[in-house]
């Protein structure tokens, strides 16, 4: 099994390397301080602010993997600064951190759209564990890292690697690439693959598949994929070329 650590590469390079950048809203000067800190430990990139109205200044423009929120707020509550984002229909995963903790707060707060809820006082492994696991959530990272003869597909990331280095595949081209990855070792017929470019949307031409195995094999290498004449098509396991 991949890690996420394993896939990253060098600096200057898209991809996984980037920070993630995480919003908290928090008004108290030392706690706000704390979580910044401790969440900047924990690898993301924080942007801290002190107002409701700063917050949704700073969500609208710019782009947070998540929201660590306060409700008690200057100039707009954390509840309506999460009432306007959800109108907006930003599924943005937001974690409410607050010192209101009746049943009805939380459950007000639910109801606007939080994903989460953690009442001070907290402890800081805590708030980074729920922040990962809603980010994760909100990512599709439960989707599995495929690797399969030196080459390595992030679904989630859309990201493929071969020896390390990203390789620019077009949609459709990846599209192909995880079917037969997911089927590595399998004979997929044309019709099965032809499947996976129809999720595209568009009309297929009848040597569409052709097109961007060979495609596929000279982005990667020629023994990417075999074809199985009158069959369909193979993706070798376990060698490594
Ligand atoms: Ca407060």
């Amino acid at each position: 099994m991949l890690t996420l650590p394993e896939l990253q590469f060098g600096p200057g390079s898209s991809g996984l390397d980037k920070k993630m950048r995480v919003l908290v809203v928090e008004d108290d000067a030392l706690l706000g301080d704390a979580i910044q800190a401790g969440l900047k430990q924990s690898g993301y990139a924080v942007d801290w602010i002190k107002d409701g109205i700063s917050a949704e200044q700073a969500l609208a423009t710019e782009p947070y993997a998540a929201v660590v929120l306060d409700l008690g707020l200057p100039r707009l509550s954390g509840l309506e600064v999460l009432r306007r984002l959800r109108s907006r229909n930003i599924p943005l995963p937001v974690l409410i951190l607050t010192a209101m903790d009746t049943v009805d707060d939380r459950i007000e707060g639910l109801d606007a759209g939080a994903d989460d809820y953690l009442v001070k006082p907290f402890d800081m492994g805590e708030l980074a564990a729920r922040l990962r696991a809603l980010i994760r959530r909100a990512s599709g990272k439960t989707e599995p890292l495929l690797e399969v003869a030196g080459v390595k597909l992030d679904p989630a990331a859309h990201l493929v690697l071969y020896r390390d280095k990203p390789v620019d595949l077009s949609a459709k081209e990846f599209a192909l690439l995880h079917a037969l990855m997911l089927n590595a070792g399998k004979v997929l017929s044309r019709t099965k693959l032809e499947e996976q470019l129809y999720a595209w949307g568009n009309e297929i031409e009848s040597n569409a598949v052709e097109v961007h195995i060979h495609h596929l094999r000279r982005k990667l290498f020629p023994e990417l994929v075999e074809t199985i004449r009158g069959v369909g098509y193979l993706m070798p396991r376990g060698k490594d070329f």
